[in-house]
């Protein structure tokens, strides 16, 4: 396999999860795939525990820039509400890693397993289509699993600036209403 080792170690690509403060608080999860960030909304976010199943809602994927995104969405735009970068880093595809299926394919298949390697989120970590755009967001159970971290209310913070949503809202809200 000469040659092909950064394509098998899935030449680390970028996720991003962002906590929203939309009409409804949650997360949204964002996976680099083809130049995108393939995306899912999580109303109660990652849990390290691989008992608690996430309902993650797919929804449109996003430009790559959103991966350092951290603003408050104006009124009357589409998920008006102040965003933080809850987490981020690289992942790798363990699927590729295992038996050469890509992402595009686990995507179709309903069936992702990854690698995250972020400053909350770590370890294994699996998505699991339900039906339609409903997935399942789960921990997979390896070292990184524990049950009673919860980082979600322990490490509410920006991972980018350390802020708070409240904190953005009034410093990203105050620039926009200036301009
Ligand atoms: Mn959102």
């Amino acid at each position: 396999m000469t040659g092909s080792s950064e394509g098998a170690r899935g030449a680390d690509r970028r996720f991003v999860v962002q906590k929203h403060d939309a009409s409804t608080l949650h997360y949204d999860v964002r996976l680099e795939v083809g130049g995108v960030l393939v995306s899912w909304a999580v109303p109660k976010g990652p849990s390290t525990d691989p008992r608690q199943k996430r309902l993650a809602i797919r929804v449109d994927d996003h430009e790559v820039d959103a991966l350092t995104f951290e603003d408050v969405v104006p009124e009357g735009a589409y998920g008006a509400g102040a965003v933080l970068v809850w987490d981020t880093g690289c992942y790798r595809d363990l699927r590729a890693e295992k038996d050469g299926t890509g992402m595009e394919e686990a995507l179709d298949e309903g069936l992702l397993e990854v690698w995250l390697e972020g400053e909350k989120l770590r370890g294994g970590w699996a998505l699991k289509r339900t039906d339609d755009e409903r997935w399942l967001l789960i921990k997979m159970d390896d070292e990184a699993a524990d049950a009673r971290r919860n980082p979600t209310s322990t490490e509410p913070l920006s991972v980018l600036t350390g802020r708070s949503l409240d904190e953005v809202r009034e410093e990203e809200g105050r620039e926009s209403e200036d301009a």
